[in-house]
C-alpha cells in the first residue's frame, strides 16, 4: 500500500466511466492540418478561429520582439515587468474595442481571476450574479474574491430577475456572464441583461473569449455585436483564442480598469506576459482592424459545416456561432466517435465529456476555422455521415 494509491484508484475510475480524456500529442504548427500522434490530420478542435496563429506576420512580429526584448518579462508588471510593448497593447486593446482603458494579463484564465478576485475582494455589500454555465475561470474567479455568489438558469432571464430581487439588500451587485457559451454556441442574451441590470442598478461583466475575433464589426466581439458599449462595464477577453497568441485583458471605464491594476492578484503576484506574446498580440489586433476578410471566410465555412451536418440530422443544439457542438450525448459513444474519426478519417476532434459538460450531454466540438478550404470543411461532413452509419446511430 503506497500513500497515492487512491490517485491510481481515480484515474481507474475515470476510465470505466468513459470520463478519462486521452490528450494527443501535437507535433508541428497550430493549422488546418496538423501532425498529431505521427499522423496528419485535419484539425477541428483548435480556437484558432482565424488561423492567426501561425500567421507569418504574427511570427515576425514575434521574432522582431525577442530580438529588441527578449524573451521573459523580468518580473511581475508593478515591480519591474511593464514594458513599452505592453502598455501599446493595452492602448490598442482599449481602442479596438471602443472603450476607454484595457488591462492585460498572462492567460485569459488569469484575467478572470484577476478582475472578479479584484471586484468582490474584501468586500461583504457585493454579490456576484453568475450563469449557470459560465466557464470555470468564473467560478475560480469569483471563488478567490471570497463574496458570496448567486447562480442564474442558462439564458434565463425571468431567474435573472429573481435573483436580482433576492440580492436587493447588497449594495453592489455584479452580473457575470460568458458572451459566448464555450460548449454550445449559443449567446447570452446581453440586450436583456443590460435592461435588468439598469432596473436593478447592477455592474454587467462579460466574458468574451469566443466573441472577439468571430462577432461584431472587425471582430470586436459580443459586447459591439449587440452596439451596448455603454451599457456593459466590464469586457473580459482572452488572446489565446481567435487573435492566435497567449494572454488575456479586461476592457472598460478607466477608473474601473486602474482599480484592477492596483488589485488584480494575478497581475501583482504573477510576471507579466513575454515581449514576444506581446509584440504577436499587437500585430494580431491590427490584422483585425486592417481587415475583416479572415472573418467573413471563418463565417462562410462555419455555414457549410452546420448546413451540411443539420441537414443529414444531426443535433447541433442552439449554436449560433462557429462552436459546433455534435450532441452524441452518451460518453463512451462520444469517445468511440472521436477515436474512430481520428483512426479511421484522419479527423481530429476531442470528445468533450464531463467535467467539462454535464454528464449525459457528451458531445464532440467541431471548430471550423478561416484557414481551412470549403474541400475540408465538405469532407468533415461526409466523414460525420458515414461514421454515423457504421456506428448505426444514423439512418
Ligand atoms: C478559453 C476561455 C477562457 C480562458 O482563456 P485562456 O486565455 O485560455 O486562459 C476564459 N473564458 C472562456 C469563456 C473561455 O472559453
Amino acid at each position: 500500500m503506497s500513500k497515492l494509491d487512491w490517485l491510481r484508484d481515480e484515474l481507474r475510475l475515470l476510465r470505466e466511466q468513459g470520463l478519462y480524456v486521452t490528450i494527443r500529442r501535437l507535433q508541428s504548427q497550430q493549422g488546418p492540418w496538423v501532425v498529431v500522434d505521427g499522423k496528419r490530420v485535419l484539425n477541428m478542435c483548435s480556437n484558432n478561429y482565424l488561423g492567426l496563429a501561425a500567421h507569418p506576420k504574427i511570427k515576425e512580429a514575434a521574432i522582431r520582439a525577442i530580438l529588441d526584448y527578449g524573451v521573459g518579462a523580468g518580473a511581475v508588471r508593478t515591480i519591474a515587468g511593464t514594458m513599452e510593448l505592453h502598455m501599446v497593447l493595452e492602448e490598442k486593446l482599449a481602442k479596438f474595442k471602443r472603450r476607454e482603458a484595457a488591462i492585460t494579463f498572462q492567460s485569459g484564465y488569469n484575467a478572470n481571476l484577476g478582475a472578479l478576485g479584484a471586484l468582490g475582494w474584501n468586500r461583504k455589500d457585493l454579490i456576484f450574479i453568475s450563469e449557470e454555465l459560465n466557464h470555470a475561470s468564473i467560478i475560480d474567479g469569483i471563488r478567490l474574491s471570497g463574496a458570496p455568489k448567486v447562480v442564474y438558469k442558462h439564458l434565463d432571464m425571468q431567474d435573472l430577475r429573481r435573483r436580482l430581487e433576492e440580492a436587493k439588500d447588497y449594495k453592489i451587485k455584479v452580473i457575470v456572464t460568458d458572451g459566448v457559451f464555450s460548449m454550445d454556441g449559443d449567446l447570452a442574451p446581453l440586450p436583456e441583461i443590460v435592461e435588468l441590470a439598469e432596473e436593478y442598478n447592477a455592474i454587467v461583466y462579460v466574458d468574451d473569449a469566443h466573441g472577439e475575433g468571430v462577432l461584431g464589426d472587425h471582430g470586436r466581439g459580443i459586447v459591439d455585436y449587440y452596439k451596448l458599449h455603454e451599457k456593459v462595464d466590464f469586457e473580459m477577453g482572452t488572446l489565446s483564442k481567435a487573435f492566435g497568441v497567449i494572454g488575456g485583458y479586461v476592457a472598460g471605464n478607466a477608473d474601473a480598469i486602474e482599480y484592477l491594476r492596483q488589485r488584480g492578484r494575478p497581475f501583482l503576484f504573477s510576471s507579466a506576459m513575454n515581449p514576444p506574446d506581446v509584440a504577436a498580440a499587437i500585430a494580431a489586433v491590427e490584422i483585425l482592424e486592417e481587415s475583416d476578410e479572415l472573418i467573413r471566410k471563418l463565417w462562410e465555412n462555419t455555414r457549410i459545416l452546420q448546413k451540411g451536418l443539420r441537414d443529414h440530422g444531426f443535433d447541433l443544439g442552439n449554436t449560433k456561432h462557429p462552436i459546433t457542438p455534435v450532441m452524441l450525448y452518451d460518453e463512451k459513444l462520444t469517445q468511440e466517435f472521436s477515436r474512430r474519426l481520428f483512426d479511421e478519417y484522419s479527423i481530429f476532434a476531442q470528445a468533450i465529456v464531463y467535467p467539462t459538460v454535464p454528464k449525459g450531454k457528451a458531445r464532440i466540438r467541431l471548430e471550423p476555422s478561416a484557414a481551412h478550404s470549403e474541400e475540408d470543411i465538405k469532407y468533415v461532413v461526409d466523414s460525420f455521415v458515414e461514421l454515423g452509419r457504421k456506428i448505426s446511430f444514423l439512418k
